[in-house]
């Protein structure tokens, strides 16, 4: 089997010429095929970059009927309102609602399509996604997990599609990139991401002011309520089996007091994980009276996406989540529980 990263659970050859053949069956033009983009609830970089690159390219394929879009409130985190694309993003209930093709983004279940799932029934649906635990719910899924971003497979299918990279694809997808790498650190960085990162940078894009608008710019009240979620973090040495567990949690009433949107938590993970004593990190950010939207990280020696998807969630070995119930030391009571459970 011959996969696109070279390593066992990949893309196969027939995978990804299925996909080529689907696209290249559909009518483009103004009186032609419509094309119906999702990506993931609350959407972070890979997932408005991937949708938004491979929308970019469909259009250079000729594809005027296109939408994109993504469930829940229509609201984009500051860092991403400008990126190139835009004007083919529309609110959940502007979706086509027959569309002949649906393309889906870094969307590892079903459930993280909210209110879109209904648009699993249109005649054929392409998952293009990086998550170990994705559900293959699509009629084609290409799947990678050792891709280090969902904006890898798009890159894969866009070159196989005869897309040349432009800047604006190429924005969307080195957005994608820097964000699923935290900005070229974590482990799946491998000789193939600095290569497409190359790719990219080679259209004209300038990393560094893609960088500062992504990484380095957040409201001054983000900054006070960071302050003091990282303020009431606890340190548990002896969770994990001694490993360490560090967490700490946002609410509600913590946004409305500075006046934040929930995106400015997606975040705050990095400086807990950073904690030295620790080797997993949970983030508690609530989502409603009795909801919280829970993120967990690993240093290495424990694998978080079993804890997430015991808990209904999903996610990558050292980065995971999953919705919990209850107060915040509930919830990571449950954690801490699974982590003990050597379900690590
Ligand atoms: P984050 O903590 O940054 O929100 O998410 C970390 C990773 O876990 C991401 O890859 C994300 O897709 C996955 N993830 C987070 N929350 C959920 C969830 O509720 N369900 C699933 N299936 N995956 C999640
Ligand atoms: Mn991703």
């Amino acid at each position: 089997m011959t996969t696109s990263s070279g390593e066992p659970g990949g893309v196969t050859d027939a995978e990804w010429s299925a996909a080529v053949e689907a696209v290249r069956g559909l009518t483009p033009g103004p009186e032609g095929d419509e094309v119906q983009l999702i990506c993931h609830v609350n959407p972070d970089g890979d997932a408005l970059g991937s949708m938004l690159g491979f929308a970019l390219g469909l259009r250079r394929l000729g594809f005027t009927r296109l939408r994109a879009t993504f469930p829940g409130r229509f609201e984009l985190p500051l860092p991403y309102q400008d990126l190139p694309g835009l004007d083919l993003l529309v609110p959940q209930d502007e979706a086509f609602t027959e569309p002949a093709l649906v393309l889906t983004f870094d969307v590892a279940g079903e459930s993280r399509l909210g209110d879109l799932q209904s648009l699993l029934a249109a005649p054929c649906v392409i998952v293009l996604d990086h998550h170990g635990s994705n559900t293959r719910f699509g009629r084609l899924n290409l799947v990678d997990p050792a891709a280090a971003a969902t904006s890898v497979v798009v890159d894969g299918l866009l070159g196989r599609l005869g897309v040349p990279l432009d800047q604006e694809i190429a924005e969307c997808l080195y957005v994608a990139l820097a964000t699923d790498t935290g900005s070229f650190k974590f482990d799946l960085t491998t000789p193939a991401v600095h290569e497409l990162a190359a790719r990219l940078i080679a259209t004209g894009i300038r990393p560094g002011d893609i960088s500062r608008r992504i990484f380095d710019t957040r409201p001054f009240g983000a900054v006070k309520l960071a302050g003091e979620v990282l303020g009431r973090a606890s340190l548990d040495p002896t969770a994990a089996g001694g490993l360490g567990m560090v967490w700490t949690y946002a609410t509600l009433a913590d946004l409305a007091r500075f006046e934040q949107r929930p995106y400015v938590l997606d975040t705050l993970i990095d400086p807990v994980r950073s904690v030295a004593e620790a080797d997993v990190a949970v983030l508690v950010k609530q989502a409603a009276e009795n909801e919280w939207g829970v993120s967990l990280r690993s240093k290495g020696a424990v694998d978080v996406s079993k804890v997430a998807v015991a808990l209904g969630g999903g996610g990558h070995r050292l980065a995971a989540g999953f919705t919990g119930h209850g107060t915040p030391g509930e919830v990571v009571a449950q954690v801490r529980a699974l982590l003990e459970q050597h379900l690590i």
